[in-house]
């Protein structure tokens, strides 16, 4: 089976092995090395001298983890959302107790630096912009540096999911800013799922120091106190961290640029080759394309789904299907961590053989 899925991502067997080792003790000397490399890989990835903490969790926990370390409940928040992901840090946030004010696109737009703009400056009292990096619900990129420079503009926080960006996508944090920055393990990073990694500002820290909203297991005190003792404040998914750190050196091997240059080849690789097929992508301006993720509409007449189980059946490849309103109408190709053209062009390869015997013709010479 080949995963082309956007998370969880295929495995180097090096990454694989490395999660075979052994459990030490996470109050030892040797979970103290290893703890301590992998945050420093991870900053120098996240381009950051931010703090920077693993959190045992999905994407999905540090996503939790972002608003409640940083926001009291009634906080005026603009929630922006271009797809499904946006929705989902829109819902914790309400959760929570924030007060959402919303900021949506139609699925395949990127958001809009001046609509950010004036949305927060449209009324007062707005404390923080909630996005997404890389919409993987709709295979669309926003454009975090112009969002970023907006957002430093107006003095809010900036809460940034980037499950599905930062270590594949460029993303300095640093320079474009970004209060909380999260991500998970099973997207870029080229290990199983069970870590989510976080960073925070020194400005997300003096939020930190006034949020109100309900927190334990999250909080970012803890895990500051414990990591100044090269410790996590709970017992970490010990395993999975054995293999980010594996995934992380030979991240560092092929080098930052080298990542990020693959992932743009990819990325240009997909959607060359679904357009030559006749399909269209679901992003509406390329410029905005994801170098991660391509969600794609099938041809007229043809089912997401079956074309998804047939590509499936045809070559064992494991593609997306739509998710939220998009489902059964979209299909999507996750191209993000351990991926090279050659995996890709599998992909074109199989959907060319696969479309003609759900009846569409494909045209000729297409994907080559
Ligand atoms: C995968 C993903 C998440 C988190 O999902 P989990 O299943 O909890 O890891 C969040 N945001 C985006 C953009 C994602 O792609």
């Amino acid at each position: 089976m080949e995963l082309r899925i956007p998370g969880p991502t295929p495995v180097p067997p090096e990454v694989l092995q490395a999660g075979a080792q052994p459990m030490i003790n996470h109050r030892g000397k040797e979970f103290a090395e290893i703890i301590q490399r992998v945050t420093a890989r991870l900053q120098k990835f996240f381009c950051t001298k931010n703090d920077l903490y693993v959190l045992t969790c999905s994407g999905t926990g540090a996503m939790e983890a972002t608003i409640v370390n940083t926001l009291s409940p009634g906080d005026k928040v603009l929630a922006v959302t271009i797809g499904e992901f946006g929705e989902r840090f829109t819902d914790i946030a309400k959760a929570f107790g924030a007060e959402i004010i919303p900021l949506k696109y139609e699925h395949g737009l990127p958001a809009d630096p001046d609509d950010i703009r004036k949305a927060v400056r449209s009324q007062s009292g707005i404390k923080a912009v909630m996005i997404t990096h890389n919409e993987t619900s709709t295979g669309v990129t926003n454009d975090i540096q112009a969002i970023g420079a907006v957002v430093r503009e107006l003095g809010v926080l900036f809460l940034v999911d980037s499950v599905s960006g930062i270590g594949s996508l460029p993303y300095p944090v640093d320079e474009w800013g970004g209060d909380v920055v999260a991500t998970a393990s099973q997207k870029g990073w080229m290990a199983p799922p069970g870590l989510a990694m976080v960073s925070i500002s020194a400005k997300g820290w003096e939020a930190h120091a006034a949020a109100k909203m309900p927190r334990s297991y999250w909080d970012f005190s803890a895990a500051k106190s414990y990591l100044a003792r090269n410790q996590t404040p709970w017992t970490p998914a010990v395993s999975v961290l054995y293999s980010l750190d594996k995934g992380l050196e030979m991240m560092e091997q092929e080098g930052l640029d080298q990542v990020h240059a693959r992932h743009a080849r990819v990325g240009a690789l997909v959607r060359d080759g679904v357009r030559a097929l006749g399909m269209k992508l679901l992003v509406k301006d390329e410029r905005y394309a994801s170098n991660t993720v391509t969600a794609v509409w099938p041809p007229e007449g043809v089912d997401a789904n079956k074309l998804v189980q047939a590509v499936r059946a045809e070559n064992d490849i494991e593609l997306a299907g739509g998710q939220g309103s998009l489902a059964g109408k979209i299909f999507r190709v996750g191209h993000l961590g351990w991926v090279t053209e050659a995996d890709v062009q599998k992909v074109i390869d199989s959907l060319r053989v696969v479309l003609p015997k759900l009846g569409y013709k494909v045209p000729a010479a297409a994907g080559r």
